[in-house]
């Protein structure tokens, strides 16, 4: 059923770079407008001017003053701006309030972060995962609408539209319960295991972290520039892939979305999705913005650690304490040391963990052997696949996430099978062999 209407929401996956003008009550040198600048950033939005009002002007009808918003829209007249962010989560009925006044689309920050999910959703349930918080975001909205037709706010909007918008909602809430029990088949079938692809016989490293700490940075000073690397590991994590151009083994780096700390909890379960492969990874470096106080890092590890030591079996994490030109050598060290006793007797994997300042390129060859040491051994080893005319797919798998040095056919039993002399990550194919533990055996291995 397509249903054409006006709708007071503008469609998701705007790609294009918009120009967008940012009206905020967090100061300019806040952690919530510094992270709001990075999210921006991050979806390529060019930010025209940034509107900033004290706090105790605020006003529940529209978040921001009304005279801030009449500022606003007098600059809008001149400026050729696609749409206005203001820097808060908002109720509905003040983002339809405030576009009233604006004339133009207005986003708040659970949009943006929308965004940024929506286009970087690549695997099945990744997507519907942000489609479903899309939808949660969408209803209310929708339901507002529905409200201010009804008690007749809206002009513009009467004549049989109010049944059609019922309609429209009918449709997003029952499209919300196939996502539903579509991504509870999904779990199930251990989907996202499968959908991994892997750059043949390379290491894997993903960097993770807060927003703002330095990843992308770090990545560029670990790469060569321009060297992207096309066919990725991670489908569903962001941005960039590239090769380390240290040392000689071949490692691809990847950078991840960062976490983002002010987060309503309706789009955790879309933000978990989009980090799932991060578990795939045979390194995590947690990136770690050691210019913060003390009380912000702690809080940022300690909710990092919580996510990515969620899997049981999942790769090593090594912390990088990034930026420390910004800090006085002597502070830097107390601060570092100090985190690690407090983390480590804590139980935290402290570990292999290392200081750097990405942007001065300060102690990377440091930085390069400690991701080296945690590396597990690349290995030559045997996959013995039983029973390979019942499972030609496994083949298939086997070549596409090792380097297939030779294959003979391995009569261990009588359905007849196939050894491929591989080389990769031991820790990868002792994995593989795991997943197909009835039909697939590792052979060689001394452990
Ligand atoms: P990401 O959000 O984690 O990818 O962080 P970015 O790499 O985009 O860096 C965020 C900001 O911190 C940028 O303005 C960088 O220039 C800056 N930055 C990154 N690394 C360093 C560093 O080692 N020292 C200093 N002073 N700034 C850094
Ligand atoms: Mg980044």
């Amino acid at each position: 059923m397509d249903i054409t209407i006006y709708t007071p929401i503008k469609p998701f996956e705007t790609s294009e770079e918009l120009s967008v003008v940012v009206a905020t009550q967090n100061r300019p040198d806040s952690v919530l407008f510094r992270e709001l600048a990075d999210l921006l950033d991050t979806l390529g939005y060019h930010v025209l001017k940034v509107f900033y009002q004290n706090s105790s002007k605020r006003n529940p009808r529209y978040f921001m003053g009304k005279g801030k918003l009449g500022e606003i829209a007098d600059y809008l007249k001149t400026a050729s701006a696609d749409l206005v962010i203001i820097d808060h989560n908002l109720k509905p009925i003040q983002i339809f309030n405030a576009q009233e006044i604006l004339r133009t689309d207005v986003f708040d920050r659970v949009r943006v972060i929308l965004e940024i999910f929506v286009r970087n959703a690549r695997s099945m349930e990744a997507k519907l995962q942000v489609e479903l918080a899309s939808l949660r975001y969408e209803i209310p909205l929708v339901r507002e609408w529905i409200h201010q037709s009804k008690t007749g706010e809206h002009p513009g909007f009467r004549t049989g539209g109010e049944f059609q918008v019922s309609q429209y909602l009918d449709g997003i809430n029952n499209r919300s319960r196939r996502i539903e029990e579509k991504l509870g088949r999904i779990k199930a079938a251990r989907q996202l295991r499968r959908e991994r692809k892997r750059g043949r016989g390379s290491y894997n490293v993903a960097l993770a972290g807060y927003t703002n700490a330095g990843k992308t940075s770090l990545l560029n000073a670990l790469s060569d520039e321009e060297g992207d690397v096309k066919d990725r590991f991670f489908t569903t994590l962001s941005t960039r892939t590239r090769r380390m151009n240290r040392g000689g083994l071949p490692i691809l780096i990847t950078d991840t979305i960062g976490f983002i700390q002010y987060m309503p909890p309706y789009l955790v379960q879309a933000f978990r999705s989009t980090l799932e492969e991060i578990f795939f990874s045979d390194v995590i470096v947690l990136v770690v913005d050691v210019s913060d106080d003390m009380k912000e890092i702690y809080r940022k590890m300690i909710t990092s650690f919580d996510i990515l030591l969620r899997e049981r079996d999942g790769p090593p994490i090594i912390c990088a304490f990034n930026k420390t030109d910004l800090l006085e050598r002597k502070e830097a060290e107390a601060k570092i040391h100090e985190i690690k006793t407090r983390l480590g007797e804590a139980g935290y994997p402290m570990e292999g963990s290392i200081h750097c300042s990405a942007s001065e390129g300060r102690n990377l060859e440091d930085m390069a052997d400690s991701i080296r040491n945690a590396l597990p051994d690349m290995a030559e080893l045997i996959l013995v696949v039983h029973d390979i005319v019942m499972h030609r797919s496994l083949e298939s798998e086997i070549r596409e996430r090792f380097e297939v040095l030779g294959a003979n056919s391995h009569d261990g039993n009588e359905n007849g099978g196939m050894a491929f002399r591989v080389r990769g990550s031991r820790i990868d194919m002792e994995r593989f062999a795991a997943e197909h533990a009835d039909r697939v055996e590792l052979l060689g291995g001394d452990r």
